[in-house]
């Protein structure tokens, strides 16, 4: 019988690893670490946290409690370990990281899982199949072969935009209107005063941002300014950069404003917005605060931050199937950050679709999709279909409510996925011992 090889022993890779050799499947993991190390990892074990111990919320009104509630179902041994290796912090789950990576690398060793400690340079020319889960910090040999024979289908960026929820805009104080084209409505236009903007202004210059390491320092300007360093130049600089008010015509002053925010629609449901031209370094916790400052973004949800880092991840929506597979070869699935989902529990996420349609591939029967409803079936479709350029994505609330507005309050929305998720998982016979009946109760 052939092997699944398993390039990177991230968090998605860890949980491909647990979930195929659990079926009796032939897994061979291919990690390079610790004989070559990341600029981020600092250990050998399997699924280590490169920055924050916390995997964020338990609760289900949070996007984050709804995905460890899906994975639980369908019996993440991510999350199983995360609840094991816990330590206090209120309603987050936040592990001690070692615990939480050595636990996992003993859990794969002892399922007798084969792993060939080395860098992986390319893919060979095999028949067997291959799962890419090399995540952010790809080494560069084997980035540079994704690269040279993807063409340019994979590549960086080094700083974005934070993206909201529209449900959270105040869309009373804003309008939609291109730059001298009134009719137009591409933007959603958040009008500041003078006032508004001065204060804005001074938030923004005295917030603090995240300290630059070595590993993005090199990337720094390359190809977009963060907005702090712009505002930074000179009062004036937003005025005649993203924050410029020209072309534009406030319908309720019937003036043109002193400055705006603008808002581009991140995807073709209009839940989420994009800040045009923000993107930043700050700290996360200044964003929200310096978004609020704008009148109709006074309760902004932010469902992902802006960050400046360095980041590989493939063009997705050109290059994969909806089921993560290389469109141009099939035996080729990529799982985790390199696909597009951002953050340690989505790419564990991605792991457990990819692993779920290795084993019914292997059997012979056709991958399947997570149903509409859920959460990790939102996030693989956004991350997979649509025109636009991918740009890493979350999970949030806001890639459930198809019309941008929480018709459905979030409970119900986290009921039914639930629901949704446990009947699915039954159907297709993704047996997870006795976990989705304890889930479900649970809710
Ligand atoms: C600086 C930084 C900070 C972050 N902070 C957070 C945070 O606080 N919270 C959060 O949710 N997310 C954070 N992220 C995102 C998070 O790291 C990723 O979402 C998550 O770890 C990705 O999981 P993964 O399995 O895709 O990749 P990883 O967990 O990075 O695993 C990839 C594995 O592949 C191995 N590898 C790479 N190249 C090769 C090769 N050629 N051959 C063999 N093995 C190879 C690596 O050694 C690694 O073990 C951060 C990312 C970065 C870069």
């Amino acid at each position: 019988m052939s092997e699944v090889h398993i390039v990177g022993a991230g968090l998605a890779g860890t949980e491909i690893a647990y979930q195929l050799a659990t079926r009796g499947v032939r897994v061979r993991i291919h990690e390079m670490r610790p004989k070559v190390m990341t600029p981020v990892h600092k250990t050998g074990y399997y699924a280590e946290l490169v920055c924050s111990n916390s995997l964020k919320s338990l609760e289900l009104r949070n996007a984050s409690g709804l995905l460890k509630r899906e994975m639980e179902i369908l019996g993440s041994v991510i999350i199983k370990t995360a609840k094991e290796t816990r330590v206090p912090s209120g309603k987050a789950l936040a592990v001690d990281r070692d615990r939480f990576s050595s636990t996992l690398t003993d859990v794969i060793t002892s399922l007798g899982v084969k792993v060939d400690n080395e860098e992986v340079e390319k893919i060979p020319d095999d028949s067997e199949i291959w799962v890419i889960a090399t995540g952010p910090a790809t080494s560069p040999k084997f980035s540079a072969y994704l690269e040279k024979i993807f063409s340019n289908w994979l590549y960086f960026f080094d700083a974005v935009a934070p993206i909201i929820s529209a449900e959270s805009i105040d869309f009373s104080k804003a309008f939609f209107a291109n730059r001298y084209d009134p009719q137009g409505k591409d933007y959603l236009n958040c009008p500041l005063n003078e006032k508004e903007y001065d204060d804005f202004y001074t938030a923004l210059i005295q917030a603090e941002t995240v300290p630059l390491e070595d590993f993005d320092r090199g990337l720094l300007f390359e190809r977009c300014m963060p907005v702090e360093e712009i505002a930074r130049t000179g009062r004036m600089s937003l005025l005649y950069g993203p924050m410029k008010p020209v072309g534009l015509n406030d319908p309720q002053t019937n003036r043109r404003p002193y400055a705006v925010v603008q808002l581009r629609k991140e995807d073709e449901m209009g839940s989420l917005y994009n800040l045009v031209g923000f993107q930043t370094r700050l700290k996360w916790s200044e964003q929200k605060r310096l978004l609020r400052t704008v009148p109709a973004l006074k309760n902004a949800e932010i469902v992902r931050y802006g960050v400046m880092h360095r980041n590989l991840y493939v063009d997705s929506r050109n290059v994969l199937d909806k089921y993560f597979r290389l469109k141009e070869d099939k035996r080729i699935f990529f799982a985790g950050q390199i696909t597009g989902v951002e953050g340690y529990l989505e790419s564990a996420a991605s792991g457990l679709y990819v692993a779920m349609n290795i084993c019914r591939v292997l059997k012979g029967l056709s991958p399947i999709e997570l149903p509409r409803g859920t959460l990790m079936g939102a996030l693989f479709r956004y991350v997979t279909s649509g025109r636009r350029k991918l740009r890493p994505m979350y999970a949030s609330y806001g890639l459930l409510s198809p019309d941008g507005k929480s018709s459905l309050k979030r409970s119900n929305i986290a009921k039914e996925s639930i629901k949704s998720l446990a009947n699915f998982s039954e159907q297709i016979g993704w047996k997870v011992g006795g976990t989705v009946e304890d889930t479900t109760q649970r809710f």
